[in-house]
């Protein structure tokens, strides 16, 4: 499959990128590693007529640490930086072990964390060629007008499958957007919008420049368990984040997260408070995934059934909550 014709831009710096944005955002696409956006555009899903190549700004690159301050991270910094970073490790462990199940080591070393939030929803009928879309039919989230698996509504439910937000959100993590009003600060769960094919709030003329940790979520357990086929590379198809922090064995603050199952990496609302102040034990932990389970909503986007896929959430979060309770 051969790439569609662009022009490629190529900013220095951040302000040179906004301009690009301002004056061609309609009909551009941002390149960051392009291990998504390359494969997408081979397929026909993206045919912009700029590629913005942002991989020479240096003020997006790398992770920025000070004690006692919140951890920057550049939207550049690729996944692998991320999966080695000993402080990361150390402190914020659960999106050490999220970045570390991404696809495969060759594809960290080009994935960036900014791709990895900004990632576009997937789903059968849509990551698919050009020649297969024509022969089975196009769908609301590219060229058509119904949804082949909710067939009679008018909603996109293509399942945002990123491995790191739902550990980002586990940490309260915040998101930097850059446009040519100017950078806005806003907490991640605020970045997705839970539809299919309008899953960011993020306008044409606006990047993604910076991921915050807060101080605060530092030194929380964490873990992040996923499913999926192939388990050298693929794409998360269930995945559940946990954060906890424990005093005297009992758990005194706690963020659960999935992945996956829905058209947005999702929060489970009432995990934390389920949590909080309790001893983690067989009885709590299979409680935690019951939630879980509900939040998760998949539907027939993806190779394994919705029924395993939610099944799968409820005993990973179980087994997640339970490890996060003795690592
Ligand atoms: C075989 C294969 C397996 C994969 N498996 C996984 C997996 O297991 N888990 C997973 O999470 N991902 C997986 N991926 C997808 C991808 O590799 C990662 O999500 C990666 O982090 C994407 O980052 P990138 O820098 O390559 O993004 P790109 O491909 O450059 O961009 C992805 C999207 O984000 C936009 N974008 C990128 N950076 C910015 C920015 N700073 N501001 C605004 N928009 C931006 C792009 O325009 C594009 O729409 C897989 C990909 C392949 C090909
Ligand atoms: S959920 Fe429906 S509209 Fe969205 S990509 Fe799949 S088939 Fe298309």
């Amino acid at each position: 499959m051969s790439l569609p014709l662009f022009k490629l831009l190529r900013p220095r710096s951040l302000d040179e990128a906004v301009s690009f944005l301002e004056s061609h955002g309609g009909n551009l696409r941002v390149l960051a590693g392009g291990t998504d956006l390359i494969p997408s555009m081979r397929q026909k899903l993206f045919e912009p007529e700029f590629v913005l190549d942002i991989r020479h700004i240096p003020e997006l690159k790398g992770i920025r640490l000070a004690r006692g301050q919140d951890v920057t991270i550049g939207a550049l910094t690729t996944l692998s930086e991320l999966e080695r970073s000993a402080f990361l490790r150390q402190h914020y462990p659960v999106l050490t072990e999220a970045a570390a199940t991404v696809a495969s080591p060759v594809l960290r070393n080009m994935g960036t964390i900014g791709g990895n939030i900004c990632l576009d929803t997937r789903c059968l009928w849509y990551n698919q060629s050009l020649t297969w879309r024509k022969g089975c039919g196009f769908c609301i989230k590219k060229d058509g007008d119904l949804c082949h698996v909710a067939p009679g509504g008018s909603k996109c439910w293509a399942a945002f499958s990123g491995d790191t937000p739902p550990a980002l959100l586990c940490l309260n993590a915040e998101v930097e957007i850059a446009g040519a009003t100017g950078a806005r600060r806003i907490p991640l769960v605020e970045f997705y919008t839970g539809i299919g094919d309008n899953y960011r709030k993020l306008q044409p003329s606006e990047i993604l420049t910076r991921v915050f940790l807060p101080e605060a979520s530092a030194d929380y357990r964490g873990v992040y368990r996923k499913l999926r086929i192939r388990g050298s590379i693929d794409y998360p198809l269930a995945g559940v984040a946990v954060a906890m922090k424990r005093a005297n064995g009992h758990v005194s603050d706690a963020r659960v997260a999935v992945t996956a199952v829905n058209p947005a990496p999702m929060l489970v609302g009432k995990a934390g408070p389920l949590l909080e102040g309790r001893v983690v034990d067989e009885a709590l932990a299979e409680a935690v995934g019951e939630l879980a389970a509900k939040t998760a909503k998949p539907l027939t986007t993806s190779a394994l059934t919705p029924e395993y896929r939610r099944e799968m959430i409820r005993v990973f979060t179980k087994r997640a909550v339970l490890a996060a309770a003795t690592s």
